[in-house]
């Protein structure tokens, strides 16, 4: 396996609240930390709100991130 030449920018948390065995023990949650410009987005809770985080905040941050010149 070659390693990407890569810089990590954000990161994206997703908590499935599920225990060892895959029983849910909590709703869902995740959360989206940049490391550009510090900024926390989530967390937010429920398996739909989960998804649809997921879904838009990697692109929904970048557009608006302070700390990102407009590229
Ligand atoms: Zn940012």
């Amino acid at each position: 396996m070659t390693a990407a030449r890569q810089r990590v920018i954000a990161a994206l948390t997703v908590d499935f609240g599920l225990d060892a065995t895959g029983k849910r023990i909590r709703p869902p949650r995740a959360r989206y930390s940049c490391v550009l410009c510090q900024q926390l987005e989530g967390p937010v809770y429920g398996a739909e709100l989960v998804a649809e985080f997921v879904a838009f905040i990697r692109t929904e941050h970048p557009a608006k991130c302070t700390a990102r010149s407009s590229a």
